[in-house]
């Protein structure tokens, strides 16, 4: 598999920057797992967006589907003129409201996401599992077969992440609180605390992600080492990573 990295930020990006937005490519199949702001215009990069097969909201906080919101318009309106298909797009039911506003002339087909309910995408099976976030939330692990890359998604603190991650080839997780800003009820992950879920899940290689703007990298680099003595990489934009 390939992971590229289209947007690394959250919850908003820094100059130039996108936020969460990750396309994975096992031979000519393409999934988006997130699509932040920003993530049309760094995927048109590098591909089109009738070749993506199915796009993944791990939750509908604005910087994990923003660009949803735009990316309806670049299908459908080219539909009028020309037979574009419709993108399966699997995302949390929750709030029904949100969900009814991201379609436009049928740009996407629309899935539920199901804990423990598999999606199979020619060799590709796409697994969730529920986070600890305010929203409804799923970490998703992929698999080809015989590689596993696993995507934390937003979460706080959880055992259920060490399991669902275990044994991972790679792990991309995020990181977007520093220790000392952590309080007891920030829902995210801050990068000690993923480093600690990667060791304990015996992962082969943890990449961090979901980059507050304001921190100064080394920072982040520095405090999952603490954590975790394995291979090691901050995410960066428009990179590419072998699974
Ligand atoms: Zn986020
Ligand atoms: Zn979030």
């Amino acid at each position: 598999m390939k992971l590229t990295v289209l947007g690394n930020n959250g919850p908003y990006p820094k100059a130039g920057g996108a936020c969460s937005g990750y396309l994975l490519e096992e031979g000519e199949t393409k999934i988006l797992l997130d699509c932040g702001n920003g993530v049309l215009s760094t995927l048109l990069k590098v591909c089109d967006l009738e070749e993506i097969d199915g796009i993944f909201l791990s939750h509908l906080h604005s910087d994990h589907m923003a660009d949803i919101l735009i990316m309806k318009y670049a299908i459908g309106i080219n539909k009028n003129n020309k037979p574009v298909k419709s993108i399966p797009l699997y995302l949390p039911m929750e709030d029904m409201d949100l969900v009814n506003r991201l379609n436009y002339n049928d740009a996407f087909e629309i899935h539920g996401i199901e804990e423990g309910k598999p999606v199979d995408i020619n060799d590709l099976s796409i697994d969730f599992k529920k986070m600890n976030h305010p929203i409804e939330t799923y970490g998703i692990r992929v698999k080809n077969g015989e590689k596993v890359m696993v995507y934390s998604a937003d979460t706080s603190y959880n055992e259920e992440l060490v399991t669902f991650a275990s044994d991972a080839d790679l792990f991309l997780c995020e990181s977007g609180v520093l220790e000392e800003d952590l309080t007891e009820t920030t829902p995210h992950l801050s990068p000690k605390q993923a480093g600690e879920i990667a060791t304990k899940a015996n992962v082969e290689r943890l990449i961090l992600t979901h980059f507050y703007p304001e921190y100064r990298l080394d920072k982040i680099a520095n405090e999952a080492q603490e954590s975790f003595d394995s291979e090691l990489e901050l995410s960066e934009p428009m990179k590419t990573y072998f699974v």
